[in-house]
């Protein structure tokens, strides 16, 4: 049964005198939550980044994760958090995801800043990569930061990640195995410009709520640049070499490191 909010709860939320004070500490919020959605429900709140809202029902009761940035909610969105709850786990109410919308700078405020930016390679200069594709594919008007990554952790099963894109940094990273002669210049732009592309359409909501990255524009977009076949031909033929040079440079590193906490060492002992 719908229920409207009922008269006179907007005196619980707390009145502070800050305009970006919280509306609601986490027990209050449940309560409302509990009462708007006529079920018990069992709130915890998340500073995860990337899913803001999700609920699972387990025996009548409701368990609900939540961004903090809910505290900060007016009680119509609350409300409209609560009438989602009675539905199937998906697509989130217009009413909430605007507020999402309007609050991420709550998700920023809570993250790790850019790592310093290293763009010039030892055969590469991802600068001036970036540079011509967003000359010649985006008018010049893409501004987004990009770096070699470290190389470290990016192995997937079956291969390697060329490249990412961190919506919330709006940060675009290069694997740095890509920075070798053999790589011809069409691959590594191949990998840049799919880079690009994300920081450029960014994420889709399809049906059941989820972000499509990869939408069927995204991927008629990725086919305009003009190599993106022989990319993919060239990638497929040359991609075990390619994880096997990751492994090399990622146990050179390892080994550098050692060396360099072990000659750090006695400095350390001289201090204390
Ligand atoms: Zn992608």
């Amino acid at each position: 049964m719908p229920m409207a909010p009922s008269l006179g709860s907007r005196q619980e939320q707390l009145s502070l005198p800050f305009g970006d004070a919280p509306l609601w500490d986490g027990p209050r919020l449940q309560q409302a939550l509990a009462r708007e959605a006529a079920r018990p429900v069992q709130l915890a709140l998340t500073d995860n980044r990337s899913v803001l809202l999700s609920f699972r029902r387990s025996e009548g009761a409701v368990q609900l994760r939540l961004h903090r940035m809910f505290l900060h909610a007016p009680l119509a969105v609350v409300a409209a958090v609560a009438r989602g709850l009675r539905r199937k786990p998906g697509r989130a109410e217009a009413q909430v995801r605007r507020f999402m919308n309007e609050n991420l700078h709550r998700v920023r405020k809570t993250e790790r800043r850019l790592p310093p930016l290293l763009t010039r390679g030892s055969c590469y200069d991802l600068a001036r990569v970036f540079e011509s594709l967003n000359h010649r594919f985006f008018g010049g008007g893409l501004e987004v930061p990009l770096t070699w990554g470290r190389g470290s952790g990016r192995a997937r099963r079956g291969g390697l990640t060329f490249g990412s894109y961190d919506p919330v940094l709006d940060l675009i990273r290069i694997h740095p195995v890509l920075d070798r002669r053999e790589v011809p210049l069409y691959f590594l732009e191949s990998v840049v410009y799919h880079e690009m592309l994300h920081h450029h359409l960014g994420g889709v909501p399809d049906r059941a709520g989820r972000t499509v990255y990869h939408s069927r524009a995204f991927r008629a977009a990725e086919a305009r640049y003009p190599w993106h076949k022989q990319a993919l031909a060239w990638e497929k033929e040359n991609l075990s070499h390619l994880v096997r040079a990751s492994r090399e440079a990622d146990a050179q590193r390892k080994e550098e490191r050692a060396r360099l906490a072990h000659a750090k060492r006695p400095a350390r002992r001289s201090r204390a």
